[in-house]
């Protein structure tokens, strides 16, 4: 059988003006930037983009919002999207929405979403260099929570801000230790706007990044976020080859992405199929 790959497509369901700081964010209102901001986009155009997704063939479709964690009025968003979404198209919800405790989580769950991603992103010790306004412990502990409340973990983080390989083995051990089903590596996409400027990942360098993850989590979904086109470009193949197998499809939440009609052609013509079951 051929190798199947997972598609998730994504929607900014609330965007920019975030009071955190993470500096590798265009989000952040501390790094001046010129990204469109909202705080809810329509409910009936979340549908009408889920029905998109669907069409070209992704299996997950995340609802993601900017902030540091759910509040009520965030939650009631989430749960209210995520119905109008199940009742139209049959498609896994995937939520992500920051810092979220026990019963924030549970009340997702009841409302239909699936999976809740949350990314440790780094090592505590670097994170606490990219980031000052929230802790690492902080989201850990809603990694925790997801697996508590019996939904689908989905954790991963960035590379690319000038990490250590001692910063990458103890990330590595933390996603270890959570054990996520499907886990998205992001490689940093440099803007103006951002104080932070490492350098670009080579190919080969983000090409042993997808191995460590791979062989550090076996049976989980490694998949490729932000940052594909970038480092890649026209040699997605060899992303594939070592170990990709889920990509997020179309555009990312401030950056275009490739057309889900080139990424579906590039599947096939790899010789993989398209994931249609989210048990494969
Ligand atoms: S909390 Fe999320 S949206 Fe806000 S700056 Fe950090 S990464 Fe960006």
């Amino acid at each position: 059988m051929s190798k199947s790959i997972m598609l998730c497509a994504i929607s900014n369901i609330s965007s920019g003006n975030c009071a955190e700081d993470c500096s590798f964010c265009t989000q952040s209102a501390h790094n001046k930037n010129d990204i469109e901001t909202y705080k809810k986009k329509p409910i009936a155009r979340i549908v009408q983009e889920a029905k998109m997704a669907k069409q070209n063939k992704a299996l997950g479709f995340c609802l993601v919002s900017s902030g540091k964690g759910l509040d009520d009025k965030k939650l009631e968003f989430v749960a209210q999207a995520t119905k109008a979404v199940k009742k139209e198209v049959d498609i896994m919800i995937i939520a992500c929405n920051g810092l979220a405790s026990l019963d924030q989580l549970k009340e997702l769950k009841k409302a239909g979403v699936d999976s809740y991603n949350h990314n440790l992103e780094t090592s505590k010790r670097l994170y606490e260099k990219i980031c000052s306004t929230h802790d690492w412990e902080q989201r850990y502990l809603t990694c925790e929570n997801v697996n508590r409340v019996g939904l689908k973990l989905c954790c991963g983080g960035i590379f690319g801000l000038d990490e250590s390989e001692k910063d990458k083995k103890q990330y590595l051990q933390s996603l270890k230790n959570l054990n996520p089903f499907s886990t998205p590596i992001n490689f940093f996409i440099p803007h103006p706007s951002l104080c932070i400027k490492p350098k670009k990942l080579s190919q080969t360098q983000a090409i042993k990044i997808i191995k460590d993850v791979k062989k550090t989590l076996p049976n989980a979904k490694i998949m490729i976020a932000g940052g594909r086109e970038l480092v890649f470009n026209t040699n997605q193949k060899a992303m594939f080859e070592a170990g990709v197998n889920a990509i997020v499809t179309g555009d990312y939440l401030t950056t275009k992405g490739d057309k889900p009609s080139s990424d579906l052609e590039l599947i096939k013509s790899l010789g993989y199929e398209v994931q249609t079951d989210c048990h494969d």
